[in-house]
C-alpha cells in the first residue's frame, strides 16, 4: 500500500485504501467508536476507529498525544469530518510513543513565550504556521537559485575558516586552527572575487556568514545565511538588475508553491514589480532635511532616519551612491565623484536586505583603498595577488536570506525565520 500525504486526500478516492503516517494530535473517545486527529507535514485528517476493525482500540486511544503512528484504512467521503473526508482505520501501528506532559503544546490557543518555543523547537515546528515559514524560505531560495542558474551563474562553496578578516577586524569569531589563529568568515566576498580572476565569470554562493556582533536586535543573528553573487565584466547597475529580478523570482516561486497554505494562514503575497525605485544617499539626506533633521554627509543612517526614509518608500527600493567612508575597501569609487561609490543597498521600508557594489579591479587602487581604511595590505596578499594578473571589472551583492524571508512574511523577529538561531545568549539547541 502506498503512503499518501493528508494534503492529497480527495473525494475521488472514496472507498480506496491508503496508508497515512504522522502524529496523533487528538483523541476523542465515544462509547463504541473513537476518533483520532492524525497530523502529518501537510495537514490533519480524522481517523475513525471501530472495535470490529481495531481489536486493541483501548490501547490505541490510550497512548499520549504526539505519539507517532501509521494508519492503514479506507478513504471515506461521507465522513462527519469538516473536510468531508475521513479515513476508517483497518489497522493502526504505534511506531513510537510520546512522553507526557509535552514541554510545549502544539494546538494551544495561547502561544508559549519565544524562549520556550526555541528550547523545544522540534515541537514548535510541528505547528503548521511555523512549519510553513520554512517551506516558504525553501521556495524563496529555490526561486533565486533557478533564476541565477538560468543566467549562467554557477554555485560555489568557499571556506568558512579563514586567515584574514573580510571587512577588516571587528565582529570576528576567532577559532583555534592547530597552532594558528583563524576566524569564521563574515562574508565570502574575497573568495568570490578571486574566482572572478579565476575566469569563472558568474558565481553565487549560499552559505553561513558569522558576525560576532554584541548587540541583540530583532534583525541580527550571529550566524546567518548569506546569498552572494559576483559577476565579471559588469558594474553596479548590472548587479542591481540581477538582484531585483532574483528577488522577484524568489517571491514568484513562493507564491507558485505555497499560495494555498499562505492564504489559509491569512498571508496575501504580492510579487513585486521591477525595476525597484532607486534613490541616492544624497537624496535621502534631502528627504531627512525636509523633515527637519540635520544629517552629516559620510555617516550611516541611524535606524530612526531609515524609518523616516522608509515612510516614503514602504516597498522594495535601492539606496545608491553611498559615501566611501561607510563602504568596505573593495567598493569602487564613483568616477568623477570620489566622495561616493558605485554601491547600493536594497531596502524594504526601513530594513536593509542586501548590500552590493561594483568592486575595485585595479590592484593599485585596491592597495590605496586598504591604506585609506587603515588596513595592512600585507595581510591580504593572497587576495591582492589575484588582481595583478588579469582581473576583469566586476560587481556583486550579499543578501541576507533570513532578512528577506522575514520581510515577505511580515514577521517581527529574525529568529522566527531561523531554525536554530545563534544570538548573544543562545547557542543551544
Ligand atoms: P546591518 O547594517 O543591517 O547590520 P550590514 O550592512 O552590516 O547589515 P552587510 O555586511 O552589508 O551587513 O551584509 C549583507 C547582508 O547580510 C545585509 O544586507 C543583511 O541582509 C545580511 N546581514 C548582515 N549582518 C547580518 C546579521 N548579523 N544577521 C542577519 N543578517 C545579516
Ligand atoms: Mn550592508
Amino acid at each position: 500500500m502506498e503512503r499518501i500525504y493528508i494534503r492529497d486526500l480527495r473525494h475521488s478516492m472514496d472507498n480506496s485504501e491508503a496508508e497515512l503516517n504522522g502524529w496523533i494530535q487528538e483523541v476523542r473517545k465515544l462509547k463504541k467508536i473513537s476518533f483520532l486527529i492524525l497530523r502529518d507535514s501537510t495537514g490533519t485528517v480524522q481517523v475513525t476507529l471501530k472495535p470490529e476493525n481495531i481489536p486493541d482500540i483501548d490501547f490505541i486511544t490510550g497512548v499520549n498525544r504526539e505519539s507517532v503512528i501509521s494508519v492503514r484504512g479506507t478513504v471515506t467521503k461521507e465522513g462527519v469530518a469538516k473536510s468531508g473526508i475521513e479515513v476508517v482505520a483497518k489497522s493502526v501501528k504505534i511506531l513510537n510513543q510520546a512522553g507526557t506532559p509535552l514541554p510545549l503544546g502544539i494546538t494551544d490557543p495561547v502561544e508559549a513565550d519565544f524562549d520556550t518555543r526555541l528550547n523545544n523547537r522540534f515541537l514548535d515546528l510541528r505547528k503548521p504556521d511555523k512549519h510553513l515559514i520554512f517551506r516558504v524560505e525553501s521556495s524563496l531560495l529555490w526561486g533565486i537559485r533557478k533564476f541565477l542558474m538560468s543566467n549562467d551563474f554557477i554555485e560555489v562553496h568557499t571556506p568558512k575558516i579563514v586567515a584574514a578578516a573580510t571587512e577588516g577586524g571587528a565582529d570576528l569569531f576567532r577559532v583555534q586552527y592547530f597552532e594558528k589563529n583563524a576566524y569564521l568568515n563574515q562574508s565570502p566576498q574575497l573568495y568570490k572575487e578571486i574566482l572572478i580572476s579565476g575566469g569563472i565569470d558568474r558565481v553565487f554562493e549560499v552559505g553561513p556568514a558569522f558576525r560576532a556582533e554584541e548587540h541583540n536586535t530583532v534583525r541580527h543573528l550571529n550566524e546567518f545565511t548569506s546569498v552572494d553573487i559576483e559577476m565579471a565584466f559588469s558594474d553596479h547597475n548590472d548587479a542591481m538588475k540581477m538582484l531585483e529580478n532574483a528577488v522577484r523570482s524568489g517571491i514568484q516561486e513562493v507564491v507558485d508553491k505555497n499560495n494555498e497554505s499562505l492564504e489559509l494562514h491569512g498571508i496575501h503575497l504580492k510579487v513585486p514589480d521591477v525595476p525597484f525605485p532607486r534613490i541616492t544617499y544624497r537624496d535621502c539626506i534631502s528627504i531627512l532635511e525636509k523633515e527637519g533633521q540635520s544629517v552629516a554627509f559620510g555617516e550611516d543612517f541611524t535606524p530612526e532616519q531609515l524609518r523616516e526614509i522608509g515612510k516614503k518608500f514602504p516597498d522594495f527600493y535601492f539606496i545608491t551612491e553611498w559615501p566611501s567612508s561607510v563602504r568596505p575597501f573593495y567598493t569602487m569609487p564613483k568616477p568623477g565623484d570620489d566622495e561616493v561609490t558605485n554601491s547600493y543597498d536594497l531596502q524594504f521600508g526601513e530594513k536593509e536586505i542586501t548590500s552590493g557594489a561594483q568592486r575595485v579591479h585595479d590592484p593599485e587602487l585596491l592597495e590605496k583603498r586598504f591604506r585609506q581604511k587603515g588596513l595592512d595590505p600585507s595581510a591580504f596578499e593572497f587576495y591582492i595577488k589575484a588582481f595583478k594578473y588579469g582581473m576583469p571589472p566586476h560587481a556583486g551583492w550579499g543578501l541576507g536570506l533570513e532578512r528577506l524571508s522575514m520581510i515577505i512574511l511580515n514577521l517581527p523577529n529574525i529568529r522566527e525565520v531561523t531554525l536554530f538561531p545563534r544570538d548573544r545568549t543562545r547557542i543551544v539547541p
